[in-house]
């Protein structure tokens, strides 16, 4: 793999870190307060491209390749988590899904607005009794006498929930012994029956729309269907293996800006009569956090690469998401050690830090799931 980034991905980068340093990094804090960030965002991060990268032009992306996604994720991800997850699941779990599995009308209908940031996706995956164990979800789809859907059941914890224009919703569609099938749906979230409410009091991620969605005699036509029909688990896996290079390059943004954040402070304050950075066990801390932001920025790198040559990736996109979301846990966390006292206060960016970085070992699958499906792959042996 060449690790020297061509020019179009070196401006891509450029682009992404000045648009985060102007119009992200300065209201972080804030919407992290008051558990929003400003919606506009949305279109101004289309306006760029970054809702279209890896998206063929035909259908308004904005194409490139899957580093120069991880690298605009990263910038995205070191100025604040909850914008970087907007994109990484419109673009990256229901766009990139769209355009993998959609009918070319599909395609046509839902690609330009997503692409654009005129329109929002969601993930509907999780359910209230079933996350882990997403295979035994129990929200219930019945074709109708005029081949129409009815749908019922509730989602839970769903990022961008209660903004999105689109959900990617995951429903049963059969229970027949032998032939339990989940299929995956299209669902404008205007539908009638369909009602979402915000999840509050998140540990972190406080700026972004999260939200449970209750469905109740929700009637979806016969093409909102996407793949065919009992084909709706693979389709949810093949978005979450792309998915988790995004979740970790989302991390190496964090561990990035946990290492930025640990050597400005070290250099300024001074203890004993010296800055901190030349006592020898705060230079232990910030190596350590420089030590995993270059591991798990190589593992993130490698996975775009596999993405990019065709080759198989899904086992390497775990390997990279279980490494660099615990790494950007112990660099976020080998910061605030850094700032003291004052990292245990949000004017400092360094305790926002760790508690987004948290979830990253949740979502997209657990780090014991992640652990299971590498040692799967591994053994040939599920243990499930
Ligand atoms: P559980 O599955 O109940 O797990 C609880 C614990 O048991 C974990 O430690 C887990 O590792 C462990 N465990 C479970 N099974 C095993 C096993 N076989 N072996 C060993 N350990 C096991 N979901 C979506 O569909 N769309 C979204 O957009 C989305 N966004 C999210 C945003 C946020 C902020 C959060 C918090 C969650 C989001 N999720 C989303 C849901 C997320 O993917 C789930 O929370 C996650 O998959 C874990 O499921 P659970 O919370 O039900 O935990």
């Amino acid at each position: 793999m060449n690790l020297e980034l061509s020019e179009e991905q070196e401006a891509v980068r450029r682009l992404a870190e000045e648009f985060v340093r102007r119009e992200v990094t300065p209201h972080a804090a804030a919407w992290d307060r008051e558990e929003g960030v400003d919606r506009g965002i949305v279109k101004r991060l289309g306006a760029l491209g970054f809702l279209g990268l890896t998206i063929p032009e035909e259908y308004g992306g904005s194409g490139g390749d899957h580093l120069a996604y991880c690298l605009v994720t990263e910038e995205l991800g070191r100025g604040d988590s909850s914008v970087r997850g907007i994109v990484s699941v419109s673009l990256g779990l229901v766009a990139k899904t769209v355009a993998a599995w959609g009918s070319e009308s599909q395609k046509r209908a839902w690609l330009p607005g997503l692409t654009s940031g005129e329109a929002l996706g969601c993930f509907g995956l999780t359910e209230p009794g079933t996350g882990s164990d997403a295979a035994n979800l129990t929200t219930r789809a019945v074709r109708g006498p005029g081949g129409d859907w009815v749908v019922n059941g509730s989602k839970m914890f769903i990022t961008n929930g209660t903004w999105a224009d689109v959900v990617l919703l995951f429903a049963r569609t059969s229970d027949a012994p032998g032939h339990r099938a989940v299929s995956a749906f299209l669902v404008p979230a205007d539908t009638p029956g369909l009602t979402r409410r915000t999840v509050h009091g998140k540990l972190g991620l406080r700026g972004q729309p999260t939200a449970e969605l209750v469905l109740q005699d929700v009637r979806v036509p016969a093409d909102a269907l996407l793949g065919p029909e009992g084909k709706g688990f693979s389709v949810a896996m093949s978005a979450l293996a792309k998915g988790r290079m995004s979740v970790a390059a989302g991390c190496v943004g964090i561990a990035q800006a946990a290492l930025d954040a640990a050597v400005g402070y070290a250099g300024e304050r001074e203890q004993f009569g010296k800055p901190i950075a030349s006592y020898q066990l705060v230079q232990e801390l910030i190596s350590d956090i420089a030590v995993d932001v270059e591991a798990a920025r190589l593992l993130t790198w490698r996975v775009a690469d596999l993405i990019d040559r065709g080759q198989d990736f899904a086992t390497a996109a775990s390997q990279a998401k279980l490494f660099a979301s615990e790494a950007a846990v112990r660099c976020a966390n080998n910061a605030l050690q850094v700032f003291g006292g004052y990292g245990y206060i949000d004017e400092y960016p360094v305790g926002k830090l760790l508690r987004d970085a948290r979830v990253m070992t949740l979502y997209e699958g657990t780090s014991q799931i992640q652990k299971l499906i590498i040692g799967r792959a591994l053994t040939g042996i599920s243990a499930f």
